[in-house]
């Protein structure tokens, strides 16, 4: 087995054996990895607390050539987010992020613009004057194009019309995005959207922090709606942190 260097996003703990923990990383260089830690659950044990949630590590893997855990033999701390443990509503959607990224990426499927917006969340989230609500949904936007789920905001999901900015439109998650005036009526699980809201879905996707500008109460609530919408009909499943996340 080969020993492979990455920088690691600890996403989950389990414990294995009265020693050893099972961690899932989401990796840059690898993506998603579970690895086998022995001596984890020691106090003074070689991870010493790199693998708690939520710590952005570097870490040496022995990677398994088919199935089963990869071995990991060290992790060392590179970063922590201090700040998640002190605004719960920054802590729920570090949880949320945790949760997508363990949940929804494939093993072994990096994503390395992923991984660099995970952190950059993390580290952005409950820091002055960074809306929490704007900052999740810029990282959920990130990982539905990353995971090739972009939905369709410019033109019909399903007729493939150009859609007037002011005109009147709905969002269909089974089609796909944002679903025009004529194709509305057939859409089976449509949800009201705005043109405010699909502009600001729009901005989500934007560089250069254009999530920062989304300041309007309502628009952000209609944004995370459609969010959850559509997030949870892609897993098929609700999140267990959607209940707690804020607009
Ligand atoms: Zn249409």
């Amino acid at each position: 087995m080969p020993a492979e260097k990455a920088q690691a996003l600890v996403l989950r703990t389990t414990d294995w054996s009265e020693t050893s923990r099972i961690a899932t990383l989401w990796t840059r260089e690898f993506g998603k990895v579970r690895a086998l830690a022995k001596g984890g659950r020691r106090l003074k044990s070689a991870f010493e607390s790199a693998l708690d949630l939520l710590t952005a590590c570097s870490i040496v893997l022995l990677r398994k050539s088919s199935g089963g855990l990869d071995l990991l033999t060290e992790a060392q701390v590179v970063q922590r987010f201090p700040r998640l443990t002190s605004d719960l509503p920054a802590l729920y959607a570090g949880y949320y992020v945790a949760e997508l990224l363990a949940d929804w990426t494939e093993d072994d499927d990096p994503h390395p613009t992923l991984f660099e917006e995970a952190l950059t969340t993390l580290s952005q989230l409950g820091q002055p004057g960074v809306p929490t609500g704007p900052r999740l949904a810029r990282f959920e936007v990130v990982l539905l194009r990353e995971l090739g789920y972009s939905p369709t905001l410019e033109t019909c999901a399903a007729c493939a019309a150009p859609v007037a900015a002011g005109g009147r439109f709905g969002f269909s998650a089974a089609a796909g995005g944002v679903v025009c005036a004529a194709c509305l009526p057939q859409a089976r699980d449509r949800h009201v959207l705005s043109p405010p809201a699909r502009q600001a879905l729009v901005q989500l996707g934007q560089p250069d922090e254009a999530w920062r500008q989304l300041s309007d109460a309502a628009v952000r609530a209609e944004v995370r709606q459609v969010l959850n919408h559509y997030v949870t009909y892609l897993l098929g499943r609700r999140p267990r942190l959607l209940p707690y996340l804020g607009s």
